[in-house]
């Protein structure tokens, strides 16, 4: 038996044309995600090697490689894993992160979830 949680989603929608993923979750709650932002917090070991390498760097730069500008990225296929998260190949070829649904939940963008979210830093 699978147990529910708020962080499970009842409906999870790839809006290709809008470059917005759109989940609705069990709790009734509706983050919206954008594939600019999916793409830059991609939770994936390089993608997270590559970004702390960047907030070290003093100066704030793109990501190295074959990277999207905001507006390029593209979602050209998602499938589940399990049922606790969502994988994505992106338009750049990229396809190692996991997106759980907790993290997914966790980084809601909406107003009401970021103004609740501790402002503490980690790392
Ligand atoms: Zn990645
Ligand atoms: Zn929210």
């Amino acid at each position: 038996m699978i147990p529910t949680r708020s962080s499970d989603p009842a409906e999870v929608i790839v809006e290709r044309q809008e470059r917005v993923m759109i989940i609705t979750w069990r709790d009734g709650h509706r983050s919206v995600y954008s594939f600019d932002a999916l793409r830059r917090d991609c939770p994936c070991a390089s993608c997270d090697d590559a970004r702390s390498k960047r907030l070290n760097a003093r100066n704030l730069q793109v990501l190295s490689g074959p990277v999207l500008k905001p507006g390029e990225v593209q979602v050209t296929g998602s499938r589940s894993v399990g049922w606790y998260a969502l994988n994505f190949t992106w338009s750049d070829g990229h396809d190692t992160g996991i997106y759980t649904y907790d993290l997914l939940r966790a980084n809601c963008p909406c107003e009401q979830c970021s103004d609740s979210t501790l402002s503490g830093a980690r790392g």
